[in-house]
């Protein structure tokens, strides 16, 4: 690797890493928050209507403290892969991924070609699904239609 080329990957590295830092940091305030707020939210509970709602917001707020822990999990993964040196490189063809496109998507494990070829083909098996039910599905009429006879 040439001195420029090792710069540039520093840089690289730095700006992904502060990314992924700032994520983990801004998910860990917001948990805290709910986790905070949740007792007191229940504690206020009056009648029956509003324990229901509560109820609600209860397990919304925990399916999103569940999603949040989770994302948090993907972040660590992710840091370590930094550190490894295979988080951003594309799982496809191995060129590096775009630092906006990881800053949008940073679980992203294709670069973009790559992703919308992915997607061509899940499309097209998709339909090919669809076309084997129908024909299945047809296949079935029929064998119905003679057993009635
Ligand atoms: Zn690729």
């Amino acid at each position: 690797m040439t001195e420029r080329k090792q710069a540039v990957h520093h840089e690289r590295y730095a700006v992904l890493k502060q990314m992924l830092e700032d994520r983990r940091r801004d998910i860990h305030d917001r948990l805290r928050m709910l986790r905070e707020t949740l007792p007191a939210q229940v504690a206020e509970v009056k009648d029956a209507e509003e324990q229901s709602v509560q109820g609600f917001a209860q397990d919304v707020e925990l399916a999103l403290m569940e999603m949040k822990s989770e994302t948090l999990g993907q972040i660590d993964e992710a840091i370590r892969r930094l550190e490894a040196g295979t988080y951003g490189t594309c799982a496809q063809c191995g060129r590096e991924i775009a630092e906006a496109r990881l800053k949008a998507l940073p679980f992203a494990t294709l670069c973009r070609e790559c992703q919308e070829v992915a997607e061509e083909a899940r499309a097209s098996e998709r339909s090919q699904d669809t076309r084997v039910l129908s024909s299945f599905a047809t296949t079935l009429g029929s064998v119905k239609a003679e057993g009635e006879l």
